[in-house]
């Protein structure tokens, strides 16, 4: 790429490969991760993947714009280093191999940002740009990110073999993912089906976790789905704000297959797809439709732990489901703010006296246009509080724990974009520092929990990338 420049970096990833901060804006780094220059001892290459892209076969994929640099030995496991947007390989088909500076700015942020919440996730190193024009539906400027992760095989990285019919292929593949990934496997009486098994849990509470913080992948194609459980590729993400259970982030899936709501059932077809893909090891149809089916009790299970954890709940009591619906219900029907609504839950004072409560309430309530009915959901919180061992002061740490107040808002990250764009990149850097905290209370940075402003309803993002 010419004249290649350093965007933003990431110092918590840094330090997983034993780097600072200062280090990555050094000119032979950024020259590395533009893949200008190969380092020593690298051996460069792309991964082939097919995939199922809204349901549909659609075949050979990728990996079209991400070369695999190498792997890092570290003190937590071997680490991959990903340059996606450096150009062609093998499989770009049609495309140019380039990613543009929007596109690496949201993946970087996003990428951050989850590990910061605790949920699993591909990393982000940094972003390098380069003024080399690239075409999208408009004219932009190509970026490189660089991603790590212990594995970036895929669910397609199976059915490409599966689908070629490359049975021994297929078994390397599987081989070597339990090898390197799932060792404890290894023994098991059927070890690729053990496999399915331990993928489908895994992907089951991952969504859990995507659904518990509102965030929408947009593209849950089974490319796009980590044999480790992780999110993977970020494009036309979105994190929930007005509550609506059938939102949709990716102005490009017009049906609406990859819903907030329909990501749960997804995730279990993608398991399917996955399981399609390793019946030729599994020979056994009957054995591998159980294994999927602990998927609903691994997504089950984890949603309904980080629901009680949500509402300050360390007991799992009845009637806590019908309070929960009731909840989303009532989130709904008022369009209300997913990360302000359980941000200032976990403010509520229990032991109010009846008349001071709507004043007392008033940051919640005030979320709500039918107040009325928040206050009628608000008494039986109240009520199913009274049945908890903890305080208020006790509860809210806790809930402040596990509800963030910072998330990636699509205006948030506009913002950054526009000004890197213009050249300046410290929006990017400060945004970051935002998110790598997102349970803090950062007063200094309250104006990035607000709510999106006028201009940002017109935003969209779509898979131009
Ligand atoms: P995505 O929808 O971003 O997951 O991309 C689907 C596939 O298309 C991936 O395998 C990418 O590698 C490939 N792809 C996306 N954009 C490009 C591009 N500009 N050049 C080559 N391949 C691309
Ligand atoms: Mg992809």
């Amino acid at each position: 790429m010419p004249a290649p420049y350093f965007v933003a970096g990431s110092a918590s990833a840094a330090a997983l490969i034993g780097l600072e901060l200062a280090d990555l804006a050094r000119p032979d780094f950024v020259a590395a991760f533009t893949g200008n220059q190969v380092p020593a001892r690298a051996r460069p290459l792309a991964a082939v993947y097919s995939g199922h892209q809204f349901g549909n076969w659609a075949g050979q994929l990728g990996d079209g714009r991400a070369i695999l640099l190498g792997e890092i030995r570290t003190a937590a496991g071997p680490m991959e280093l990903q340059l996606k947007g450096a150009g062609m390989t093998p499989y770009s088909r049609m495309g140019d191999g380039r990613a543009v500076l929007r596109s690496s700015i949201r993946e970087f942020l996003c990428s951050e940002g989850m590990a910061a919440l605790g949920i699993p996730t591909t990393r982000a190193l940094m972003v390098t740009g380069s003024p080399q024009r690239v075409m999208r539906e408009n004219v932009e400027t190509a970026a490189v990110v660089t991603r790590m992760a212990p594995s970036f095989v895929r669910f397609g990285s199976f059915e490409h073999w599966h689908y070629r019919n490359k049975p021994e292929e297929l078994k390397i593949l599987a081989d070597y993912v339990i090898d390197q990934f799932y060792p404890e496997l290894a023994d098991a009486e059927a070890p690729y089906l053990a496999l399915l098994r331990e993928v489908t849990v895994r992907t089951a509470r991952l969504i859990a976790h995507w659904q518990a913080v509102g965030f929408m992948h947009g593209v849950m194609n089974t490319d796009n789905m980590s044999i480790l459980g992780l999110t993977l590729d970020y494009g036309p993400f979105g994190f929930m704000e007005a509550f609506d259970v059938d939102h949709i982030c990716n102005h490009t899936d017009q049906g609406g297959r990859y819903s907030y709501g329909n990501q749960v059932p997804v995730g279990h077809w993608n398991c399917y797809a996955l399981a399609n893909a390793l019946l030729p090891l599994i020979r056994d149809t009957d054995a591998a439709e159980d294994a999927l089916g602990v998927y609903v009790d691994a997504y089950g299970d984890t949603f309904d732990a980080l629901l009680h954890a949500k509402l300050g709940l360390a007991s799992a009591q009845e009637g806590d489901r019908a309070l929960f619906d009731d909840m989303f219900g009532l989130m709904q029907r008022n369009r209300v703010d997913f990360t302000l609504f359980f941000r200032r839950l976990g403010e509520l004072r229990r032991d109010v006296p009846d008349h001071a409560r709507a004043a007392a309430d008033a940051p919640l309530r005030d979320l709500f246009l039918d107040r009325a009915a928040f206050d009628a959901w608000a008494v039986r919180y109240r009520a199913r509080l009274a049945r908890e061992a903890a305080g208020d002061d006790e509860r809210r740490l806790a809930m402040h724990k596990v509800n963030p107040k910072y998330i990636l808002r699509n205006y948030l990250a506009q913002v950054a974009i526009e000004r890197a764009q213009q050249g300046d990149f410290a929006e990017v850097q400060r945004l970051l520092a935002v998110l790598e905290k997102p349970f803090d209370e950062q007063p200094e940075h309250a104006s990035y929990a607000a709510l999106p402003p006028d201009w940002a309803s017109h935003l969209e993002v779509s898979c131009s990338s």
